[in-house]
């Protein structure tokens, strides 16, 4: 009987020191503050600031074209476990969706990335507009880090040190980056440098790298093949192919490819392969980061324009 209660004894202290390791680790991970983003790229931003100190978690996945996004019950319940939410802005999330999860869920604090950026204007059913894609630009980039940087220092102060040497090594690849996409172009020769793709989320590279951009739905990607398209502007973008004779064109791993190769078909020429546009590529893809994105569209890009025919 005394043996027995001293078997029970001590198979309950086990019990005990196994529920209060368990506890500690569980309590660790709780500790750790949540960052909730809107688009991958704000998400692979904020994961190379926030190393392992933070969780980072993306609402948008790879391919998911953020203009018409719907979100689920899921969505709310992540952001309102949210300790910070960031989102692209200048209207990329369709209808402002992200500002309404954070709002709805908590009123959590929302931090756009895009607030500091030159945005370029696009004309959208007769209206000017602000260009949400400003990502595209590798300066913009680092406009990015520098606000998510802010954001989480302001939300971690102790841990300011390493988050500021992330991003102070990020700001240096950003710069590397930029420089090398600019040697890579240098081999289409400027009147080849056309982009046309199937909607307009190409103007800031373009502007960056001396594209002219041509796009058949425009801004909006509101509907299957484009709500944008009209056939004013498909017979515009089939006749600027032929005028500037270019060799090839792209579609989106974000947009239905359908128009893009009927318009390759009709002005005669090839498809150039896929650019990631709103969306990174999925995990374990060479376009799963954003200097993944940047390089692999860049790569697809050269091969394909500076190719002789
Ligand atoms: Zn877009």
């Amino acid at each position: 009987m005394r043996q027995c209660g001293q078997r029970w004894r001590r198979w309950a202290l086990v019990g005990i020191a196994i529920g209060a390791l368990t506890g500690v680790a569980k309590a660790d991970e709780s500790a750790k503050k949540r960052i909730v983003c809107s688009t991958t790229q704000t998400a692979d931003l904020a994961r190379q600031i926030v190393g392992d100190d933070m969780e980072v978690h993306g609402i948008l996945g790879p391919g998911v074209n953020p203009h018409v996004y719907q979100p689920v019950p899921g969505d709310s319940r992540l952001v309102e476990s949210a300790d910070l939410c960031l989102q692209n802005g200048l209207h990329l999330e369709g209808k402002n969706w992200m500002e309404t999860l954070a709002r709805d869920n908590g009123n959590k604090p929302l931090v756009t990335c895009t607030k500091g950026v030159q945005p370029l204007d696009l004309e959208f059913e007769g209206q000017t507009i602000k260009d949400p894609h400003a990502w595209f630009d590798p300066r913009n980039g680092a406009i990015f880090v520098n606000n998510i940087l802010d954001a989480v220092i302001d939300l971690d102060p102790p841990g300011a040190v390493r988050y500021r040497a992330r991003a102070d090594l990020y700001l240096q690849q950003l710069r590397a980056l930029d420089t090398w996409i600019e040697k890579e172009v240098s081999r289409i020769p400027l009147e080849r440098r056309i982009l046309v793709t199937s909607h307009d989320a190409f103007n800031y590279y373009a502007a960056r790298y001396h594209f002219k951009v041509r796009s058949p739905v425009g801004w909006s990607t509101g509907s299957e093949i484009g709500g944008g398209m009209t056939p004013e502007r498909r017979r515009l973008v089939v006749q600027s192919i032929r005028d500037f004779k270019v060799p090839a064109i792209f579609v989106e791993t974000s947009v239905n490819p359908k128009m893009i190769q009927q318009i390759a078909g009709e002005a005669g020429v090839r498809v150039g392969g896929e650019l990631y546009s709103d969306a990174m590529g999925a995990a374990g893809s060479a376009g799963e980061t954003y200097l993944g994105m940047m390089r692999e569209n860049t790569l697809t890009v050269v091969l394909a324009l500076s190719a002789s025919e």
